[in-house]
Formats: C-alpha cells, structure tokens, sequence
C-alpha cells in the first residue's frame, strides 16, 4: 500500500505545474509586516488567526479585523460594502508535531477559489505562501523563518515540501493526514 502510494504522489509530483501570477512585491512586504505580530499571537495561543486584504473605497489597500479561529482552521468574517476583497491571509497556529502545517491544505485552496481572491498562509516554522486559485497553486514565497518561527518548531517534520504545489498535490498530502 505505501509503495502504491508513493508511486501515486511521484506521479502527481511530475505532473506540469500550471504557470501562475506572481504578487507584486509591495503587496508581499504588506503581507510580511502585518502577518508578523499574529505569527507571536498564534503561537501563544494555539490558535489560527485569519482575515482579508483589501481594497477600500478611495483604493487604498487595508486589512479586516484579524478574527481568532480554531486549532485547525479559521473563517474570516467577510467585510460589508466599500471594501474590495484583494486576498485571505491565516496562519496555521503553533507549531504541533502531530499535524503538517508547513504548507497550505486542499482546503484552503477552494475557500479562496470559491470566494474568487488570493491567499496567503503563514506557518509555525515562519513559511509564507501564497495562493493563486486561478491556476489553483500554491507558491512558498519564502522559507522557514522569514516569518517569526515557534520557538518549539522542529524542522523536518513534513517531509521535503516543494516549493510550488498544485491543488493534486496538496489533497495528495492531505491524504497522508
Ligand atoms: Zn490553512
């Protein structure tokens, strides 16, 4: 069975990604900063912590209130009128050997695909990826540590984790859970 599947997730892993749309930097440095406070927030508590990046009505990019999620997910409140969603951003709580949170889940995916934005996620090891659910790819923007880290992180956990994952690959590993 685990030979099967292995074969199974080699073949997914050659499979042609699809090309994507790079965010700009400025968008991505946005991100950085903002995500950086609830990455300590989330590791204290435990939790995931998620909300939107957007668009207000004199164009100025902005962030929603940052909502307190569970140990394994979040759901941001969507914002009223005036304000045009640009992306989701979470993280994925503290760090938990128990649980792969170094990359997005299939999930995470087909909320932002559904909801017709881009996501970012942050992870406990200090990873930043980033969504496009147009091509459906996730995109690690930048590794561990470039994000502030759990204390308690132990790298290595997740395997080798690719630096770009098709919507296939992340169920693949979802299926590993
Ligand atoms: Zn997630």
């Amino acid at each position: 069975m685990i030979l099967t599947a292995a074969l199974v997730v080699l073949a997914i892993v050659l499979e042609p990604l699809p090309p994507y749309a790079p965010p700009s930097s400025a968008e991505i440095e946005m991100l950085k900063q903002r995500l950086a406070p609830i990455q300590h927030l989330s590791f204290a508590a435990g939790y995931e912590y998620c909300g939107y990046l957007g668009r207000r009505g004199n164009g100025a990019p902005g962030f929603t209130k940052i909502l307190r999620g569970h140990h394994n997910g979040c759901t941001p409140k969507v914002p009223g009128e005036g304000f045009g969603l640009i992306a989701s951003l979470h993280t994925h709580g503290a760090y938990d050997p128990s649980i792969p949170a170094e990359f997005p889940t299939a999930l995470d995916m087909r909320s932002d695909r559904r909801e017709g934005v881009v996501g970012y996620v942050a992870t406990p090891g200090g990873r930043l990826w980033y969504i496009d659910s147009k091509a459906m790819l996730a995109v690690e923007i930048c590794g561990p540590g470039c994000l502030p880290q759990d204390p308690d992180f132990h790298a290595g956990d997740d395997g080798e984790i690719a630096e770009r994952l098709s919507y296939a690959q992340l169920l693949a590993l979802d299926a590993w859970e």
